[in-house]
């Protein structure tokens, strides 16, 4: 049984908080607990992240991780041009390795797992090996990925697995019967969304995201920590290897 453990690191959920606690905060809580069990993950960093933050980015690489690109400012890229597109996604690229010299970049992840439908041709153009943007909800929408030389891993469906009531018990059940599972996360699930969304001085943005939006704050900060720990002690007892994406390439 194979786990690969996804980060994507960007702004506390874009479009909706305009901060970055998860980035400053969320992500040295995750990658203390990984160095805890000294097994490695995969981060999909955006451009923003990288430029603004590039302390971050070496400390992700300083402990062994894997850095793969998220975009420059989390685009909804199924919006945008093939051209505008491979702008965002190689500029996003150049920036990571101008940062990381050790670390060869060849993971992509699109925001919101909404990728164009010509990104198996962009990321081969660019010199990329895998994608992890199509959820396996999705995979049959996505038919063009076949004649390109880019490997696909599908991220499990929905993030929020292991902070909604109940579906943290049956999900564990559900990834210790199959032979590999892709999860991912985002940095700003480990620091406490709700406090930050009540602190919001717009009422419409109170309503949106507080009322509405359970899965955005539910559990957040160090419950999320904590049940990631409970989850890893007990795949690590049922002999499963935790893996990057990078080590599952078989694309040379
Ligand atoms: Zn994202």
């Amino acid at each position: 049984m194979k786990i690969a453990l996804t980060f994507d690191i960007e702004r506390d959920i874009p479009n909706f908080l305009d901060t970055d606690f998860g980035v400053k905060i969320g992500l040295i809580k995750i990658l203390s607990l990984l160095d805890n069990f000294q097994i490695k993950g995969t981060f999909f960093c955006t451009g923003t992240v990288v430029e603004q933050q590039p302390r971050v980015v070496h400390l992700i690489e300083s402990k062994g991780h894997e850095i793969a690109c998220h975009s420059l400012n989390h685009e909804r890229l199924n919006e945008l041009t093939f051209e505008e597109c491979k702008e965002i996604i190689s500029n996003n690229k150049v920036m990571i390795e101008n940062k990381c010299k050790n670390s060869e970049v060849i993971g992509f992840r699109a925001p919101y797992l909404k990728p164009p439908k010509f990104l198996f041709r962009l990321l081969n153009d660019l010199g990329f090996k895998y994608d992890s943007s199509i959820s396996s909800r999705k995979k049959s929408l996505y038919y063009q990925m076949k004649n390109y030389k880019i490997q696909e891993f599908h991220p499990s469906s929905y993030y929020t697995f292991f902070r909604l009531p109940l579906s943290f018990y049956f999900i564990r059940k559900w990834i210790f019967k199959k032979e590999l599972t892709i999860l991912y996360f985002h940095s700003w699930e480990a620091i406490d969304i709700k406090r930050l969304i009540l602190n919001q001085k717009s009422k419409l943005n109170l309503v949106k995201n507080y009322l509405f939006r359970l899965d955005r704050w539910i559990n957040t900060g160090d419950l999320f920590i904590t049940r990631i720990r409970k989850f890893i002690k007990e795949a690590l007892s049922k002999k499963a290897e935790f893996v990057t994406l990078k080590q599952l390439t078989t694309i040379k």
